[in-house]
């Protein structure tokens, strides 16, 4: 038997990308009851329609920065909550931070007074732009903190920060997944993140608006790797941060020419002016995650741009969105 089965786990930010998925593997796992908590302030409850059949779903209409208490045990606290694509935070720069700081503490909170086990989404970008290349957990990351990102940027390393220190004070047992881009079903088409810009360009028949000269990198993980990824490390004892991201490395161009074979063709590359403070290369070091966990992916990027193209094209062909595998 898994390590979830039985428990009472609450989910925040379940609405979202990433939350929704990790709120259905957590049923899958036999969870006995799972909570979302979410303010939708980048979630669409179009996210939850699978996991509301299941009588073990609840889904909670929440801010995180107020407070908020809950009856009974509670094993396990994910915390997802963030808005998280680069156009999103410039958008919501103070309830970043707020979700980032107040939100974060009350998850802590709760875990405390619960005695569960808190685990936070931390990102890459704790790692700034950075100048150590692929990056490990030791570095401390080189980031700008008053940039168009730090909203975003600080607000996670100071997640980090008071997640320590409630481990320290307060020994509440503590996980930290900085989680490197990541792609899949149930990103928004407009969230001007790179794999749904990109895919919505080629399924509209629009040019790819390639930012910079395209050399940057990125090494893009597929949803079901890195929700393995972190349940692993919810279940384990490690309390160090782990890096979860694939370690293939590609420029954004050559990531635009396998949208293109993808897509059998079509779209040609506009350039457009780089944004400030966009990080130059990113790839995670999964040492840490390969030795601790026994993590790996397993998607190759080919097999996960092809389910993420066909959730896009049924997206934009059917007002609901389809059930994903
Ligand atoms: P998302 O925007 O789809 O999901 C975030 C969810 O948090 C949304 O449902 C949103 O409504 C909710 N939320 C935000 N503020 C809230 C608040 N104050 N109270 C309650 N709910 C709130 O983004 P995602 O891609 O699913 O990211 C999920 C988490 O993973 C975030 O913490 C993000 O920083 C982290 N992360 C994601 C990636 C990635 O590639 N997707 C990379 C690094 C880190
Ligand atoms: N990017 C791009 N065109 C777009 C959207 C993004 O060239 O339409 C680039 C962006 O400048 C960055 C990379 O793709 O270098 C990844 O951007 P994304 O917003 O997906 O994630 P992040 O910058 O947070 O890694």
């Amino acid at each position: 038997m898994n390590r979830i089965h039985g428990k009472r786990i609450i989910v925040l930010g379940g609405a979202g990308f990433l939350g929704s998925h990790l709120c259905e593997r957590l049923l899958a796992d036999g969870a006995s009851e799972v909570v979302s908590v979410d303010n939708f302030i980048t979630g669409d409850a179009r996210n939850l329609v699978e996991p509301r059949k299941d009588g073990r779903f609840v889904s909670l209409h929440h801010d995180i920065t107020e407070p908020f208490a809950f009856e009974g045990p509670v094993d396990f606290v994910f915390n997802m909550a963030s808005p998280a694509s680069p156009i999103d935070y410039a958008q919501l720069p103070i309830e970043t931070l707020r979700v980032g700081s107040i939100g974060t503490e009350n998850g802590l909170r709760l875990a405390q007074n619960k005695g569960a086990v808190f685990l936070q989404a931390s990102t890459s970008e704790i790692y700034g732009d950075p100048l150590v290349h692929p990056q490990r957990e030791e570095y401390w990351g080189n980031v700008n903190p008053i940039g168009p990102r730090s909203c975003y940027d600080e607000a996670k390393r100071y997640g980090e920060a008071i997640v320590a220190a409630y481990r320290r004070a307060h020994e509440v047992r503590t996980r930290i997944v900085r989680i490197f881009n990541t792609y899949g079903p149930r990103m928004r088409l407009n969230d001007g993140r790179v794999v749904p810009a990109f895919v919505g360009q080629a399924l509209r028949g629009e040019d790819f608006t390639v930012f910079g000269d395209g050399s940057q990198t990125r090494s893009f993980c597929y949803v079901s790797d890195l929700i393995d990824g972190i349940v692993r490390l919810a279940v384990s004892d490690v309390e160090e941060p782990v890096n979860i991201g694939n370690p293939r490395e590609m420029t954004i161009l050559q990531f635009a020419e396998a949208v293109r074979a993808a897509m059998g063709g079509g779209s040609r590359i506009t350039f457009q002016p780089l944004p400030k403070d966009d990080p130059k290369q990113r790839q995670p070091d999964i040492t840490r995650a390969r030795q601790l966990l026994g993590w790996e992916p397993r998607v190759a990027l080919e097999d996960g741009l092809r389910e993420t193209i066909a959730y896009f094209r049924r997206l934009t062909e059917h007002s609901d969105p389809p059930r994903t595998s």
